[in-house]
């Protein structure tokens, strides 16, 4: 088993056979993949970000926009080709259970750029409707 602890020289791409991007340890067809094959809806607002950041790594812009709240959604996603996502941490969840309506996840998302490694520390804030969550916005810390 690779350790993704130190996300070093870790330049390929995942693929879903390995556990699932999102840092669970769990294989990716029982983690985060039945949520972008549409076969599961993320029951949490964490849920959703985790399978979101599946999303950016497999570079799955569909189930990105159908995942952003319509109020922010995006025409499309732009991917950075030279980007590749080593790994994610979710620090914090605020409020994603099924009662409510907005939620708050905190998360690290390590990528590197050219060789060169970057952290996006972000707050992602999470809109309920009609029990579907979706990404409305995120404010970078
Ligand atoms: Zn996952």
């Amino acid at each position: 088993m690779r350790a993704y602890a130190n996300g070093d020289s870790i330049m390929k791409q995942h693929v879903p056979q390995e556990s699932c991007p999102c840092g669970t340890k769990q294989p990716y067809e029982t983690c985060c993949g039945p949520y972008l094959s549409g076969e599961l809806v993320a029951g949490t607002a964490e849920q959703l970000m985790r399978s979101r950041y599946c999303g950016f790594v497999y570079r799955n812009e569909d189930y990105l926009l159908a995942t952003w709240h319509p109020q922010t959604r995006p025409s499309r996603v732009r991917f950075d080709e030279r980007q590749h996502w080593l790994g994610l941490s979710v620090r914090e969840t605020h409020s994603g259970s099924d009662d409510d309506r907005e939620a708050f996840v905190e998360f690290i998302a390590r990528f590197k750029v050219n060789g060169k490694g970057h952290r996006l520390h972000e707050n992602s804030r999470f809109k309920k409707i009609d029990g579907h969550w979706y990404y409305v916005n995120g404010e970078f810390l």
